[in-house]
């Protein structure tokens, strides 16, 4: 309430000090002096001074309007009315004088012009004014008798007690001044000194995260972004200088194998050596990347032409080939590359990088562990390579895919010992189109179940009539994907089959490969157990280019290994090979194994072989793969 009061009605902000200690001192002042004032106007009625009472009177009034105007003013409005104070005082004064010859009963008044004064003026004027005012007052009481003392106490009580309100204003609003510019600098200091940390905690956060949008985050290579950013920045220079620049597309062979035979922590380690051998077989010059995965991508700018890629190319192929040694395992990893050339196969540098990946996958299908430069029939195949994968699934409504069988063969007797199915796709526009091509995109798309099945009954079928005929095809093997093996069903659709069919278990063999049994060990042994129960026997297909380890062959229910292909072409003339093959062999003997070895294609081979102890052949040299009426004539021979 009295707050409200002396600040004339104004509510003021935190940072309005100043106005608000102006406003109270003003409205005080006013309100002290109408006070004295009408007290001294009363006095001089009682000493019958009534034109000095009337003024003195008119004095108190004038303080209430003026504290009534604070009042009505806008906020910060107090200066006119300074004005108005300061020039009415003066006028007052003066005319005082006048009426009452000289005799300084105007005391007061002099409070009346210290106060606008100083808020117009500021502490200092006002402050010297008042002390001024008061040794006048006293020199004149002392000179002029006629002045009553009495009168010119009541002038001083006000004038003194100006000078104190004044002075205990400033000293308050200095004392907040400082504590306000002491905070201000505290606050200031703290500001400043969580900008700093700040803005070192952002710039590290901002190069930490710079680094990982442009790196990969296991080799610490170039990442894929900043490999785009490097082709295009690159690609925009060699449109001005006209010289050719080259991708090389790496990607690792087989490198799944490793990761399922062995776990992702070795892989990685794979993926880090194979990042260094590029690192040192490559040139300063050059940019390598790594696009995630077993993906490696090298933008070569400088070269004379097109034998220094070729070269470079072969001399990374063989880097990659050293054996790699990781806890006492030996790894071996091939890699297929392809390579586009700028601007020559294109000038556009989006497609750059896409014609090396088509022209690497090229190289995989050249049988790996080469490089292939782009030419443009590859996009058609890239092409053709999605149609494929959508029209398979109607070949397999429509019937496109047909069985072969190629004939396994004991080479002592010469006698047929079982049967492989392999599958073709009899395609309208095509032909015949190899397994090798739709198998991985079958295995891809998950049609590989549908597939896998489908040969597994038109097989059993004809293997159910050849033995009805009186024929002795021996066993049907069966190729099985992995994830048919992940199948919970799949037990249960190879019973009902056998039933449908009229197939003996003991007639079927499933053949498997090393890395699709260690992709998921422990649900493979627990699948090829309960086929075992059923009398089926079990082959390891393409044995020897997995890792699978010697103490898990033991715990495998396994009648059969098939030494790859990859093995037998170069032997005997590759000790390596050779000895791969006889170590095998050893291998399946000790296991207490059938053995087998397939792609023979001639007889030193086939001879070989025999010396070693592997009387078991599949292969060209016997019979190629063929459809079932071909077959049937061979059983009829026998
Ligand atoms: P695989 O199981 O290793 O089959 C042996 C492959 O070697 C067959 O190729 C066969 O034609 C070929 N081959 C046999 N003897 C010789 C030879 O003396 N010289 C040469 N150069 N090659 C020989 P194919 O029929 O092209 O099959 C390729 C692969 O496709 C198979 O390799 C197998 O992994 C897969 N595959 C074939 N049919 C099926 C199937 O019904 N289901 C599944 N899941 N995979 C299949
Ligand atoms: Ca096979
Ligand atoms: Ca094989």
């Amino acid at each position: 309430m009295l707050e409200n009061l002396l600040s004339s009605g104004f509510s003021f902000r935190e940072d309005e000090y100043e106005l608000k200690t102006k406003y109270i001192l003003f409205n005080s002042m006013l309100a002290i002096l109408g006070v004295t004032l009408g007290f001294m106007g009363t006095l001089r009625m009682l000493t019958h001074y009534y034109t000095q009472g009337i003024i003195d009177y008119g004095a108190t009034l004038l303080s209430i309007l003026f504290i009534l105007f604070l009042r009505k003013f806008g906020k910060g409005h107090y200066v006119p009315l300074a004005y108005a104070m300061a020039i009415s005082s003066v006028g007052v004064i003066v005319y005082s004088y006048y009426i009452s010859n000289g005799i300084l009963n105007i005391n007061a008044w002099f409070t009346a012009l210290v106060i606008p004064i100083f808020l117009i003026l500021g502490y200092r004027v006002a402050m010297y004014m008042a002390v001024s005012f008061m040794v006048v007052i006293a020199l004149f009481n002392i000179s002029l008798t006629e002045t009553d003392t009495l009168n010119t106490l009541y002038g001083y009580v006000p004038l003194f007690l100006s000078v104190l309100f004044l002075h205990i204003y400033e000293i308050r609003f200095q004392q907040f001044a400082k504590l306000l510019t002491d905070a201000n600098t505290n606050l200031e200091k703290k500001v400043k000194e969580k900008t700093l940390e700040r803005t070192e905690v952002l710039e590290k956060q901002k190069n930490a995260l710079r680094y990982q949008a442009h790196h990969d985050y296991l080799t610490g290579l170039p990442n894929r972004v900043w490999f785009q950013k490097k082709v295009k920045e690159i690609t925009a220079k060699s449109n001005i200088s006209r010289n050719s620049t080259a991708i090389l597309f790496i990607d690792l062979d087989n490198f799944k194998n490793i990761n399922d035979s062995f776990g992702h922590d070795i892989g990685d380690k794979v993926i880090n050596i194979t990042a260094s051998r590029i690192k040192g077989c490559i040139r300063g010059d050059d940019f390598l990347a790594r696009f995630g995965g077993d993906e490696f991508v090298i933008l070569i700018d400088k070269f004379e032409g097109k034998n220094d890629i070729e070269s470079a190319a072969s001399h990374i192929i063989s880097c990659i080939s050293a054996p790699i040694e990781i806890e006492r395992k030996s790894m071996f990893v091939s890699c297929s590359i392809g390579v586009s050339l700028y601007p020559d196969d294109t000038v556009s540098h989006q497609d750059f990088i896409k014609y090396a990946d088509t022209a690497m996958y090229k190289a995989k299908e050249r049988g790996r562990n080469n490089y292939q430069f782009y030419s443009t029939d590859m996009t058609e195949l890239a092409f053709e390579k999605i149609l494929m994968e959508t029209s398979m699934r109607f070949a397999l409504e429509k019937e496109e895919f047909v069985v072969h069988y190629q004939p396994q063969i004991d080479c002592i007797t010469e006698q047929i010992i079982g049967i492989e199915a392999l599958v073709r796709w009899d395609h309208e526009s095509m032909g015949l189109i190899s397994p090798q091509t739709f198998i991985p995109l079958a295995e891809e798309s998950g049609l590989i179940i549908a597939l896998d099945q489908w040969v597994m009954k038109t097989g059993m079928t004809q293997l159910k009539t050849w033995y009805d005929k009186g024929y002795n095809p021996g066993r049907l093997s069966l190729n099985l994907s992995a994830k048919q093996l992940q199948e919970k069903t799949f037990v249960s659709t190879v019973k009902s089959m056998l039933k449908e069919t009229g197939c003996e278990a003991e007639w079927i063999e499933f053949e498997v490969t090393e890395s699709n049994i260690m992709h998921n060990i422990q649900e493979a042994i627990n699948t090829l157990n309960a086929i075992r129960d059923l009398g089926i026997h079990v082959a390891i297909d393409d044995f020897g280019t997995g890792y699978s380890s010697l103490s898990y062959l033991k715990k495998l229910p396994v009648n059969k290994l098939k030494i790859d292909r990859s093995f037998i072409i170069d032997i005997p003339e590759n000790k390596e090979d050779a000895a791969i093959t006889n170590a095998i062999i050893a291998i399946a003997d000790s296991l207490n194994l059938t053995v087998i070895a397939e792609g023979v294609e001639t007889k030193r081979q086939k001879n070989y072989l025999l010396e070693n102890g592997c009387n078991y052949i599949q292969g060209y040299l016997y019979y190629r793969p063929m459809p079932a009426d071909q077959i049937e004539r061979v059983l009829q021979k026998i």
